[in-house]
Formats: structure tokens, C-alpha cells, sequence
């Protein structure tokens, strides 16, 4: 039996309370192929009654689902994951259908978000807690550990499964209840996820999904409520910013997984092929639409020519195309406006001296395509290092010492991943060490894993997602004073 269906008016709705229901003024929006730009689905649009809705649904529903046994809510999150690995390819389609994505890319996603299920499943029951004697020895510190409540989860449509579950398998873990609301790009996918969380048997009102093309109002209503309690945002920095100062008023925790502008340092003593396939990856996994792709490339002068050589020879062997074409390894940007705004960043490059050596073009035809493209010989003020690219342009910079190198990659106000290629380990440590990142990838250019803290500083944002730190992210200490 389909898990989902697309063409099933019921399941492009509002998931509140365990309904599905039309928007409270029946809005609807629609969702596009961007390999095709056409209509593909009409998805209800949540108003901000909607979403007071889904926030009475969750609350409603946090005190049976934070006192259920740990084990029962790891079961039933092991559940989800298994469903979604049982039903892998119906899902990749709907990201490729919505998304955009290559085949490989898009059934990577699932395995990956599913993954979070399983790693959540499994630190659901490790919310532990401590007790030691007090300095002075007049009483006991016992501090247990609580889900912190009602969580409002705001994803992006990069990835609408993954981004998703890293927040739902945490949230659900500790205890919480949530109110999903997915990209406006990619809602289809959060609504599959609904479906597999009620078959995975969580209970009604425990998640609630809210597509809406009123992001703002919906967000807003959800976060100036006072029994929602915790935001967990991925998107831009710029929107992260705005819900920032709105959570503020009601001081609600937030977690931020905001933009990236990651650096992928090669040195001279690296190996160029080991260091051009792991730019492959840390460039085009999901088309350069990735909040950790290397956005800058900043290359010893000694072999700097040969690798962008060597990537843009890799870079013009990848075939462009529709995901539902089996044989496309680059598939659309999410869409038109994404296209023509990273031309609009080779353009501005190419006149501030950068050499295309590869792609550069925008194509003519249906879909949002971009070539891959490598600049070479940039100038160190070249615009496009201080943008967050997001597609698959790959700007080359040089440098001459490691200082040097370092000074580049931290000039900028992003810090989410980074990258090292070198054959000198104590350099590795070295330079992984004064890299302003929360994550750096050693000698390799994939380095997502549910079971590692991901996550950025400065403007990348605040608090990390997976490992055991996303399970504190929805917790909440108590102290308790006592003497016994
Ligand atoms: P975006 O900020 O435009 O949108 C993210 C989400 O916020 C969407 O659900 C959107 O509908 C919603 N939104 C937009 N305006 C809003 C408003 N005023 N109030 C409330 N919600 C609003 O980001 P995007 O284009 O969907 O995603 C791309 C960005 O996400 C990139 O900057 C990328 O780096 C970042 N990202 C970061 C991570 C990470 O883990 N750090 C992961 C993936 C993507």
C-alpha cells in the first residue's frame, strides 16, 4: 500500500490533532516540479488560527506523551525509521518531484533522515540525570533532566525530510510535543512524515504538521503563544534573525541552524585526488544546495592550478537533468529565481577578474538548471567569497601560508563546517583548531552524521542538532535541593 499519496486531497491538507482539515479560510497554495515548473499538488495554507490550533493540539497532548515510558516513545520512533527505510523510494520520489533532486541524492536524504529516528529512538531513554554532594555539604544537588514542552520546528526545503526528523526524533525523544512547519517549496514531504508518524503510533496532537505560504503571521502567532516554549529553526540567517527578536518577547529557547559559508583549505602536502574527489562531495552532494557545502576554495598557490584542473574536469563530467531521469547527477536548483541569482554571482565575479574554466552559463529551456561551474585565480575580495552560493559554483582563491589560509577562511561572519585537506596531521589538528566552525571535515568532504553534533558559531547559529547535545536542545535542567 502507498504510504502517500499526492493526489489524495485529504493528504494535502492540514495535520492537526491527528486530522487532516483545509485551512481555516480553505487557502490553498501550489507546489512545483523545478525540473519541469510545473503544478504538481494544491496544499492547504495554514492561518495563524491554524496554527493556535496546532499549538493547542500539542499542548494538549504533552502531558500523556511526557509521562509515556521513554522506551515506549523509542519504540515508536525505531518504528517510524523502520517505515521509512521500508518505504525509501516512494518517499525519495516525492523529494525529486518537489525538490528537485538527483535520484542518489534524494534516496540518500531518506536514509539519512531516517537514520535521526533510529539515533533518537535510541537516546531516548539516556536523558540522565546526576546528584552530587553540595560544596559545603549541607544538602544534596539532585538535577533530572525534563522535556521542555510545546516546540515549534521550522525547516527549510533543502532537505524536507532530513531537516525535519533531526528536529521531530529529538523532540519526540525528550518528550516534547511539536508543530511542524515545512518549507513552502517542499510541504509534501512533511506530509509524509506525518503519515509515518501515525503509523508509527504516535499518539494524535503529539506532532502536527502546518504547511503555510504565510510563514510569518503563522510563525509569529506560534511564538507570541505562552505555551509554546522552544524554537528550532533551520533556514537563512536572515529569517533566523527575525524569529530571534520574536521569540525574544516571550523569552523561548531557540535552537538556530542558520547559513554557512564553509572554506575547503588544500594544502601543498595533500593528496590532489583524494582532495578533488572529497570537493566533489563537499561541493555537490544535493547540487551545492547545502547549508555545509564548500563555498570557498582556498588552495595553496603551489598546486592551485592543478586542482581546479582536476575539479573542473570532474565538475564537466557530471550530468545535468531531471531526478526522475535515473542517469542525472545534478538536478535543478529549487528554483527560477535561485538560478538566475547564482548567475547573477558568477556574473559579478567574472568581472571582478575570476576565470569560468568550466560551465558559467545559464541554459536556456523548462526547469531551474545550473551548470557546474569552477572560477579560478579570484582575488581574495572577489564578492562571491562573501556570499552563501548555494548551488554548484565552485570559486577558487589562493594562498601562501597557513596563516594565510586561516585568515581567509575565517573572514566571515558565517561558521558552520569546514574543510582540511593535508597529509601533515598535526597541521590538521592545528588549523582544525582555529577555524571558526562548528564542524570540520578531516581529509573527507561528508561529514553529516546523526550521531555527531551538528552545528555552527557566530552567525551560523546556536545550539547543535544529532548526537546527545540535540536530545539537551529539548530538555531542560531542574535542580532539586535536598537533604536526606
Ligand atoms: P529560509 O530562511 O528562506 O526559510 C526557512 C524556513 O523559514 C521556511 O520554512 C520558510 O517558509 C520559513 N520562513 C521564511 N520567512 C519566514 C518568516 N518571516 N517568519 C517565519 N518563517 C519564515 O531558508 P531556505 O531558503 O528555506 O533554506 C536555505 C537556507 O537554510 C540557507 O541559508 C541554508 O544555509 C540554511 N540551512 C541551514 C542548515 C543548517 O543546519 N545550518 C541546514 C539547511 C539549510
Amino acid at each position: 500500500m502507498s504510504l502517500y499519496s499526492i493526489d489524495e486531497p485529504q493528504t494535502s491538507n492540514l495535520y492537526i490533532g491527528g486530522q487532516w482539515r483545509e485551512a481555516s479560510d480553505s487557502a490553498r497554495f501550489d507546489v512545483t516540479d523545478p525540473a519541469t515548473g510545473t503544478i504538481i499538488a494544491s496544499v492547504a495554507s495554514g492561518s495563524a488560527e491554524d496554527a493556535l490550533d496546532a499549538v493547542t493540539a500539542a499542548a494538549d497532548a504533552l502531558e500523556a506523551w511526557s509521562s509515556m515510558a521513554p522506551r515506549q516513545r523509542a519504540e515508536i520512533l525505531r518504528k517510524a525509521y523502520d517505515i521509512m527505510i521500508e518505504n525509501r523510494d516512494e518517499i525519495a520520489n516525492l523529494i525529486i518531484l518537489e525538490g528537485g533532486k538527483s535520484q542518489a541524492d534524494a534516496q540518500g536524504e531518506v536514509t539519512y533522515a531516517a537514520e535521526f529516528f533510529r539515533w533518537f529512538a535510541e537516546e531516548a531513554v539516556r536523558a540522565v540525570g546526576h546528584v552530587q554532594t553540595a560544596p559545603n555539604g549541607d544538602k544534596k544537588i539532585l538535577t533530572i533532566f525534563q522535556p521542555i514542552g510545546v516546540s515549534v520546528l521550522i525547516t527549510p526545503w533543502n532537505f524536507p525530510a532530513a531537516m525535519a526528523t533531526r528536529k521531530m526524533g529529538p523532540a519526540l525523544a525528550a518528550g516534547c510535543t511539536v508543530v511542524l512547519k515545512p518549507a513552502s517549496d517542499t510541504p509534501i514531504t512533511a506530509l509524509a512524515l506525518a503519515r509515518i508518524m501515525e503509523r508509527a503510533g504516535v499518539p494524535a496532537g503529539v506532532v502536527n504538521v502546518l504547511p503555510s505560504r504565510r510563514s510569518g503571521e503563522v510563525a509569529e502567532a506560534m511564538l507570541a503563544d505562552p505555551r509554546t516554549r522552544k524554537l528550532s529553526f533551520t533556514g537563512s540567517t536572515e529569517v533566523g534573525r527575525t524569529l530571534l527578536e520574536l521569540a525574544a518577547r516571550n523569552v523561548i529557547s531557540c535552537s538556530m541552524e542558520l547559513g554557512g559559508n564553509a572554506p575547503f583549505i588544500v594544502f601543498g602536502d595533500a593528496d590532489i585526488d583524494a582532495a578533488v574527489d572529497g570537493a566533489m562531495v563537499a561541493k555537490m552532494r544535493n547540487a551545492g544546495e547545502s547549508c555545509i557545502a564548500a563555498n570557498r576554495f582556498i588552495v595553496e598557490k603551489s598546486v592551485a592550478p592543478q586542482f581546479s584542473r582536476k575539479l573542473a574536469a570532474a565538475m564537466g563530467a557530471l550530468r545535468v537533468g531531471p531526478g526522475q531521469d535515473p542517469t542525472s547527477q545534478v538536478g535543478p536548483m529549487i528554483n527560477d529565481r535561485a538560478a538566475a541569482d547564482i548567475a547573477d554571482m558568477v556574473t559579478a565575479s567574472v568581472a571582478a577578474g575570476a576565470e569560468v574554466l568550466v560551465g558559467g552559463v545559464l541554459p536556456d529551456g523548462p526547469g531551474s538548471f545550473y551548470p557546474p561551474t569552477v572560477l579560478a585565480g579570484l582575488s581574495p575580495d572577489d564578492p562571491i567569497l562573501d556570499v552563501e552560493i548555494f548551488g554548484p559554483v565552485a570559486p577558487v582563491v589562493s594562498f601562501s601560508s597557513e596563516d594565510e589560509a586561516i585568515a581567509l577562511a575565517n573572514a566571515t561572519p558565517f561558521g558552520l563546517a569546514a574543510y582540511v585537506y593535508t597529509s601533515d596531521l598535526a597541521r590538521a589538528l592545528r588549523v582544525s583548531e582555529r577555524i571558526d566552525a562548528g564542524m570540520v571535515g578531516v581529509n573527507r568532504g561528508f561529514i553529516s552524521d546523526p550521531a555527531a553534533p551538528f552545528g555552527g558559531v557566530k552567525q551560523s547559529g546556536l545550539g547543535r542538532e544529532g548526537g546527545h547535545e540535540g536530545l539537551l536542545e529539548f530538555l531542560e535542567a531542574k535542580y532539586i535541593a535536598v537533604d536526606w
